[in-house]
């Protein structure tokens, strides 16, 4: 049975670690770890969530992008676990999205993004992949990855004033796409 973890907020200092390489991928707790993150990700309505929003400083993330309520305009994809990820190469193409996180509840941020990536993972089975991805799921992958660094969205957001409450952003923005 997987469990829905709790999930660090703003402030946390576990959110500004440096996350570490997963040496031992089939280890047990690396994949109960995996199988919480994709319930909780689910339950959040959320698209992605990284491993120390979960307080465990592990180079991993799940990208579960479909849509939701929070999202409700979201590819659908299969929940995947991302281990050891790395970007390999990027556009130098940017877009501004607007982005949320779970662990910023309640706000929402422009951020600038590269629009597409070259990235590099391995799955929870070992297998190692290379794909490029654009768009949306460019950006999550992103937003996680930042995760592992410590980053947040906020950290990338150019102005106060591209800031928004999830409240306004519903109203302004999904009603409008
Ligand atoms: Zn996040």
């Amino acid at each position: 049975m997987s469990e829905i973890l709790q999930i660090s907020q703003l402030g946390n200092p576990g959110l500004r670690r440096q996350s570490q390489v997963v040496e031992n991928i089939q280890d047990d707790r690396i994949q109960k770890l995996i199988d919480n993150l994709i319930a909780t990700v689910k339950q959040a309505n959320g698209v992605g969530i990284a491993a120390p929003q979960a307080a465990q400083c592990d180079r991993l993330f799940i990208v579960a992008s479909r849509p939701n309520l929070r999202y409700p305009h979201a590819p659908q994809m299969e929940p995947t676990a991302m281990i050891n990820p790395r970007i390999i190469a990027s556009s130098t193409e940017t877009a501004k999205d607007w982005e949320g996180c779970l662990s910023v509840p309640g706000i929402r941020g422009l951020v600038p993004r590269s629009r597409a990536i070259e990235i590099e993972y391995t799955s929870r089975d070992g297998k190692l992949y290379r794909q490029e991805l654009t768009d949306f799921v460019a950006r999550i992958f992103q937003h996680e990855s930042d995760h592992l660094d410590g980053i947040i969205f906020l950290d990338r957001v150019e102005s106060t004033q591209e800031l928004m409450t999830e409240d306004e952003y519903q109203k302004q923005v999904v009603n409008l796409l």
